[in-house]
Order: C-alpha cells, then sequence, then structure tokens
C-alpha cells in the first residue's frame, strides 16, 4: 500500500512535506539556526530545573503557561503584559493555532511570495484558501499593490513577514500600517528574524497599542539558539489570545519545553550575545558575494539570499560534495545561505570560490 491508496483529504493529494534535507556535513548553513550552541553554565542551570521539575511530571504543565509569558512580556518590552501573549511548540504552532481560530474551510490567507513556505503549508493543512499577492523584482513589497491586493482578495488573515525569508528583507512600518488599515480580518506580522535586523529598522511591536487585529509572532529558533527547545510566541490583544484558548490542544506546552524556556529567558544576556557578531558576518557576507560578481539581496536577517544561477541545483550539489550544506529554496535561479560561526563562514567562501 502506498500513500495514494489511503483515503486522505482530497486537498492533501499530491502534496510535498516541509523538507529542508537534514543531512549530516561538517558545514550546516542551511535552516539559520544560531551556530553558538549553549555554553556549560546555561547546559548546568537548564539541567538543575530540570531536575527540578522533574519531580512533578507526573502532573499536566501549566496549561496557560503564565510563569513563561510573563517572563516572553518581560522580555519584549513595549509594556506588554502576559495576556497579551501566547506561547507554543514553535512559531509553527503558534501559526497553526492562528489559522485554526481564524482561517479554515471558506476562509482566505494571503501571503506575498517568495516568502516562508511554511505559511502556505499551514494554511493549507488547515483547509484555508491560500492567495499569492507576489512581490517586485528586488523582493520588496510595494504599499500600494499590496493594499491592493488585499482589497481584491478580501482575506481573512494576511501573513506579512519583517523580515522575510528566504529573502532577507525588512518591511518599513508604513506598509504594515496601511495593510493593517486595509485588511478586513487579522494581520500576522512574523518577525522570526527580528533581532538580526539592521540599526533603524522598526519592530511591528509598537503598532500593537492601535491595531486589535495585529499579532507580531517571534520564536526562540533563531537569534535566542534554541532551535531545539521548539518555544515560538506572539505579541497581540488580548483578546486574539482568548481566541487561541479555544483551539489549542490542552497542556500543549510540556513542563520541560517551558522550564527549558524560562531558563533561556534568564540568559538572555548570553544566547543574544552573538547577534551582533552574526549581523557583522551577514553584511561582510553581502560585500564579499557582491565581490564575486554575484547578485545579492540585502538582508536585514541572519542569511542571504544570492544568485543567479540557471542550474542552481548543480551549485548546491558541488557545495555539499565540499561539506557545505545551503539551502535550495525560494525563487529559481537564487540559493540562501545561514550565517554560521567564521571558520563555517570561511569553509563556504572557500568552497563557492572553489564551484564558481
Ligand atoms: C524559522 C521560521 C519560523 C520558525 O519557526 P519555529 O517553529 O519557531 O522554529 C517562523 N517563521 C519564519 C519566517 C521562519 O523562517
Amino acid at each position: 500500500m502506498n500513500l495514494d491508496d489511503l483515503p486522505i483529504r482530497d486537498d492533501l493529494r499530491g502534496k510535498s512535506p516541509y523538507g529542508a534535507p537534514q543531512i549530516e556535513v561538517p558545514v550546516l548553513l542551511n535552516t539559520n539556526e544560531n551556530p553558538y550552541p549553549p555554553s556549560k553554565s546555561l547546559v548546568d542551570d537548564l539541567a538543575e530545573e530540570v531536575r527540578r521539575t522533574a519531580g512533578g511530571l507526573n502532573r499536566y504543565p501549566d496549561r496557560d503557561a503564565l510563569e513563561l509569558r510573563a517572563d516572553l512580556a518581560d522580555f519584549l518590552g513595549h509594556g506588554l503584559r502576559a495576556e497579551q501573549v501566547w506561547a507554543a511548540n514553535g512559531s509553527n504552532e503558534v501559526l497553526q493555532q492562528i489559522l485554526q481560530a481564524f482561517g479554515g474551510h471558506g476562509r482566505t490567507a494571503l501571503g506575498f511570495e517568495p516568502s516562508y513556505s511554511m505559511h502556505p503549508i499551514i494554511t493549507g493543512g488547515t483547509s484555508t484558501e491560500w492567495v499569492d499577492g507576489l512581490r517586485e523584482d528586488d523582493f520588496t513589497l510595494d504599499a500600494a499593490r499590496a493594499v491592493a491586493a488585499v482589497e481584491r482578495h478580501r482575506p481573512d488573515i494576511v501573513f506579512l513577514t519583517s523580515p522575510n525569508n528566504p529573502t532577507g528583507t525588512a518591511l518599513p512600518l508604513e506598509t504594515i500600517r496601511r495593510v493593517l488599515a486595509a485588511a478586513p480580518g487579522m494581520v500576522v506580522v512574523d518577525e522570526a528574524y527580528a533581532e538580526f535586523r539592521r540599526e533603524g529598522v522598526p519592530s511591528a511591536l509598537s503598532l500593537l497599542p492601535e491595531h486589535p487585529r495585529l499579532i507580531v509572532t517571534r520564536t526562540m529558533s533563531k537569534a535566542f539558539a534554541m532551535a531545539g527547545t521548539r518555544l515560538g510566541y506572539l505579541a497581540a490583544h488580548p483578546a486574539v489570545v482568548e481566541a487561541l484558548l479555544l483551539v489549542r490542544l490542552p497542556y500543549h506546552l510540556s513542563t520541560l519545553t517551558q522550564t527549558a524556556a524560562r531558563v533561556a529567558l534568564r540568559h538572555r544576556e548570553e544566547l543574544l550575545g552573538t547577534v551582533d557578531a552574526l549581523r557583522r558576518s551577514r553584511d561582510e557576507t553581502v560585500t564579499w558575494l557582491r565581490a564575486q560578481g554575484l547578485t545579492v539581496a540585502d538582508s536585514d536577517a541572519n542569511f542571504v539570499l544570492f544568485g543567479r544561477f540557471p542550474d542552481r541545483r548543480a551549485v548546491w550539489e558541488k557545495l555539499l560534495e565540499r561539506g557545505v550544506l545551503i539551502r535550495e529554496v525560494g525563487p529559481p535561479e537564487w540559493l540562501r545561505v545561514s550565517i554560521g560561526t567564521d571558520e563555517e563562514m570561511a569553509a563556504f567562501r572557500a568552497a563557492l570560490e572553489g564551484v564558481l
């Protein structure tokens, strides 16, 4: 028997699962993780906290993760309170809960591709219709065209990703404001890479007080160097959080996850201490790739999209042969490299020089 013989939903037939390759190679620059592992003192603190909470694992976790949400609100600042923050197993689960509460059969979500591949996948998984509003050739979003797409499709949910994955493009607040003014439903600004944005680039968190239908999502998977913990979160109006309580599974966030996330927040200075170096390395990578005569998208994130390669698969494979895994993603002819340690970036440059 194979998949096609099963009585799965018609709208799932022929689809492919999310699939960034997980391959064992020396230099992993393909899923935008922070390359620096936690220090021994963080690991020791985490182990101690897990030991303390392990004695209570016969009981369900705090269903509403109140202490963690208070810690996250405090971390985000902007005067946010715990009732305005929600957390789940990665921001992908947060996004899925948003789709479950505000999307669904007969409803529509609008995004602007090329963007994060999981937005349409989660949209489809919740039987919501996906509409692509498209970007300009330089991957920016023209505010007037974005507003026109909103007015044409009247979506229940709009996805704005800033900085955008896989292009690295951040959005001006004015574009977000104009989309909010036009949108009949919820507007999600996915800020998975917010901590990496360049000086002077704003966060949509500052728009929350005036916009009750705005949701800003964040994650500990990228800058926060905790991808293995699976902790994503959002900030929104307290009524939005109440809506998500209707669809979340009871006890969705394990005691161990809540513990690990709170320990990580206590060590925020260490964990975010590598962000400045990664941003510098990102800017150097952009400069270096341009010096090789390549086309490179401006980036406010911890990755760089570059091209253009008529046969990008061949370039990707030749880098892999040299022990460097990057990502074949985004528009045809482009490749994306995550920013690793200085040693990893030197290996990437050497391998790419060899390929070119
Ligand atoms: C990586 C990423 C996420 C995050 O995922 P987690 O589930 O929190 O690991 C969300 N949005 C974008 C745009 C991303 O690139």
